[in-house]
């Protein structure tokens, strides 16, 4: 049994082996925070106290299970919101001090990676470029359980970006997917700047792009000008993929892996996955994995995933895991008995 509770989606998930979904509940809270614009701490804490139980009921009834079939238990314990991540922590302790289980403390990040799994296993050495909410890293992966952040962004990560441009375009949190959706009909007129891309480096920068983008828009309404926001989103998607695509390409001449996998909420950005698949189509000897779309987002599954990895090895945590809201990319080191 697998919880995730980082943010503002509560999601429990039965999971066979690390490799197949039994069940995969997920309460987001999206209409929620959709009136202030986006995730407020308080409010997401509280519904994941109302959710938490109920989605361990209808996990386990989906996948028809009772608590005897189970052989363990995994949870996000950072990075995140400490009092959002606080809720699956201690359902998870709870479950696994209640049923004697295993508690098995995940990684965030590396449960995104891992909903690649559901596609096919990952094969080693890889890298996988991540690109959620909070995140852009790229992390070289030599052999299983090991991460090592090659780059990342120096400010905004980019589905940040895109909700601030969207906000600024009057769609409601999350923008991500209404931009995207925006970017297929439109042009790229505007030519934002695509920063750092030259850059001997993997490192990433996204708030000059949000800035210019605002300031453009801005100035538009000023002089009372009305500009098409199906070009304005095609021109910021160009910028913000070319970015990504091309500094995973220069990544990959430095780390040559069997695979590269695509994962984070942004992952599911047609734009991305399209220029990404052609890009990695003319390297013969990597092979592009990409986290199935309904499993780029929040949710357990992949955090289960993730978990059998240490599940095999026996890398447990004791009940008294805690939240770390900043925790490092790695695997978990401190907290495993
Ligand atoms: P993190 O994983 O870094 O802690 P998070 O969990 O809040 O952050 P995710 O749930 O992984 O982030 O991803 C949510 C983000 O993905 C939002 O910023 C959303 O706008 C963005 N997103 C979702 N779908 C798309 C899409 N099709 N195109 C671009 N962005 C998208
Ligand atoms: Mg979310
Ligand atoms: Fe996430």
């Amino acid at each position: 049994m697998a919880f995730e509770s980082s943010c503002d989606e509560t999601s429990v998930a039965i999971i066979e082996d690390g490799a197949k979904i039994c069940s995969n509940v997920v309460a987001t809270q999206i209409k929620s925070h959709k009136r202030f614009g986006g995730v407020v701490p308080e409010v997401a804490s509280r519904h994941h106290i109302e959710e938490i139980t109920i989605c361990i009921r209808d996990a386990m009834q989906e996948a028809h299970v009772t608590y005897d079939d189970l052989s363990a238990v995994a949870v996000t314990y950072g990075p995140g919101l400490v009092g959002a991540l606080l809720i699956g922590v201690t359902a998870a302790k709870m479950v696994a001090w209640a049923h004697h289980l295993p508690l098995i403390p995940v990684n965030h990040l590396a449960g995104h990676i891992y909903a690649a799994r559901f596609v096919e296993p990952i094969a080693f050495p890889a890298l996988a470029l991540v690109v959620s909410g909070g995140h852009t890293e790229l992390v070289y992966m030599p052999e299983a359980g090991t991460f090592e952040i090659i780059g990342e962004t120096r400010d905004d990560a980019a589905g940040e970006a895109y909700d601030k441009v969207g906000r600024v375009l009057g769609i409601n949190y999350p923008a991500g997917p209404t931009v995207d959706a925006m970017a297929a009909k439109g042009h790229d007129t505007f030519h934002f700047p695509r920063a750092m891309d030259k850059d001997p480096n993997y490192d990433f920068s996204f708030s000059g792009l949000k800035s210019a983008f605002i300031n453009t828009y801005h100035h538009a309404e000023q002089v009372g000008a009305k500009l098409n926001h199906d070009d304005l989103a095609t021109s910021f998607q160009s910028a913000v993929v070319d970015v990504l695509v091309d500094k995973t390409l220069r990544a990959l001449k430095h780390y040559p892996v069997k695979q590269l996998i695509l994962a984070g909420g942004v992952a599911a950005n047609n734009g991305l996955r399209k220029q990404l698949q052609s890009a990695i189509d003319q390297l013969p000897a990597t092979e592009l994995l990409m986290a199935p779309r309904k499993l780029c987002g929040d949710n357990a599954a992949m955090i289960g995933a993730a978990a059998y990895v240490l599940f095999k090895e026996g890398h447990f945590a004791g009940l008294d895991l805690n939240a770390d809201p900043s925790l490092e990319f790695d695997w978990a080191p401190d907290v495993i008995k």
